[in-house]
């Protein structure tokens, strides 16, 4: 049965393009988007009885689907706490403990149960998730997120060296490694059923933490199953610096030599990259998911966003759960923007304001929400992030706080750039009043069973 929406639209078309339908209403059958038509055209069936209508109110607007582009989804019950720590050790004493207890399925269960519809609950439409090295908490992830209705990317993570990984916490080898992660592969695909809602997707946890045999067989792996690529590249000097010592070369250009930098490959961070990765990623079609939240706790720098976009890479954004404080993507875009501030004005007082900063660095607010929606889509090679015909219907309603008021300058030009502004920046979850995945509403539903 088609179901009927009737709302303003706000959403990007480009990092530089805010795209606004005015009063449409959105016509959906199996979760995709078949018509939208101005409302005034549609009376007809606007005043039949018959056909039940989701109209937002006044002061609300319809907004793409959030993509998280970067979860790791068994840190969940350390969100917020334990960032005192550098990166190398804060997985040490926080990160490789808390992620081992995930052998336990009823503990994976207990977390999975509450993690995935909070993130529903924030906009969080799409999450590309690294899992634990467990196969089954890995399964109990995927089916955890169809169960909720959550289109996802769920990856069992790889890791295998005795030097990057305890002892208590890493596969028994590289070929067990590979082994597991082709069966995850085999059994998220066969859950998903051809829904097209949730895909496995290939995940050593960073270049520290695995052999070059594991590496190597991961990216055949890739190649031989087409399933995309997730992993950390160059967060931190230390793991930059770690790239360079045992490789000789870049961290993307190590991963590039064991074919793990393919077309749509999630790099997270990314901070500590240079201009010729960056060519190296477009020629390949991968991207970054950025991390602006948790790179003030590790990375040691502000990943230069506006840059690599106007480079022409692919940028979405990522929590970084429990790296990232927040696991709303509507605060990432917040810390997008205020972190791009700091580096283009630069932070230290004590040096002259022209050599403080890095110039060109600063985000706008369209940006933010692109990397947000479109931006995350397009990294994922996924058909999402825009409100459009033939498109599945990822959306969220929000309500705009600041509506009930006009602004100095608030006339037609400016009206719906200053809604996504308030929008990006004051909204918090409460104000996310309806999330629906692939034309179903996933928001507030309870476990059924
Ligand atoms: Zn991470």
């Amino acid at each position: 049965m088609n179901s009927f929406v009737r709302a303003t639209v706000l959403q990007t078309s480009s990092p530089e393009h805010l795209d606004v339908k005015r009063d449409v209403l959105i016509e959906v059958s199996e979760g995709i988007i078949r018509r939208i038509d101005p409302a005034s055209s549609r009376r007809e069936l606007l005043s039949d009885k018959s056909v039940r209508v989701t109209s937002l109110s006044e002061g609300m607007y319809l907004l793409p689907g959030f993509i998280d582009c970067h979860v790791h989804a068994p840190q969940w019950p350390q969100l917020g706490i334990g960032l005192d720590l550098p990166l190398e050790r804060w997985l040490y004493d926080y990160t490789f403990p808390l992620e081992s207890k995930f052998e336990n399925i009823d503990y994976a269960n207990a977390v999975w149960s509450e993690m995935v519809p909070a993130l529903l609950g924030e906009g969080t439409t799409t999450a590309v998730y690294f899992s634990s090295i467990h196969h089954e908490a890995t399964l109990a992830l995927a089916k955890t997120c169809l169960r909720f209705g959550q289109r996802s990317f769920i990856g069992r993570v790889a890791m295998d060296s005795p030097e990057g990984t305890p002892e208590y916490y890493r596969d028994v080898s590289a070929s067990e490694g590979i082994s597991l992660s082709r069966e995850s592969i085999g059994q998220i695909r066969s859950l998903d059923a051809g829904r097209g809602l949730i895909s496995p997707i290939i995940t050593p946890r960073f270049t520290p933490a695995c052999t070059d045999t594991l590496l190597n067989g991961l990216g055949e792996l890739a190649m031989e199953t087409g399933v995309l690529i997730q992993t950390h590249c160059s967060e931190s000097d230390w793991q930059h610096q770690y790239a360079l010592d045992r490789f000789g070369v870049s961290d993307t250009q190590a991963l590039k030599q064991f074919n793990l930098l393919q077309k749509n490959s999630v790099l997270a961070h990314c901070n500590h990259t240079s201009v010729n990765d960056w060519e190296m990623m477009c020629a390949i079609g991968a991207g970054v998911a950025h991390c602006p939240l948790s790179n003030a706790y590790f990375a040691g720098g502000v990943f230069s966003a506006r840059r690599a976009i106007t480079h022409g890479l692919a940028v979405g954004l990522g929590t970084d759960i429990s790296g990232g404080s927040d696991s709303s993507v509507l605060a990432q875009c917040h810390n997008a923007l205020t972190a791009s501030r700091y580096l283009e004005s630069g932070v230290d007082v004590k040096k002259n304001s022209q050599d403080r900063g890095v110039p060109n660095s600063r985000l706008d607010v369209v940006t933010a929400f692109w990397m947000a929606t479109l931006g995350g889509a397009n990294l994922l090679g996924l058909p999402v992030g825009q409100l459009e015909v033939g498109k599945p219907f990822d959306a969220i309603a929000v309500r705009d706080l600041g509506a009930g008021f006009e602004s100095a300058k608030d006339d037609a030009l400016n009206h719906e750039l200053q809604t996504i502004e308030r929008i990006l920046r004051r909204s918090r979850n409460a104000q996310i009043t309806d999330v629906w995945v692939a034309g179903n509403r996933v928001s507030g539903i309870k476990e059924s069973n």
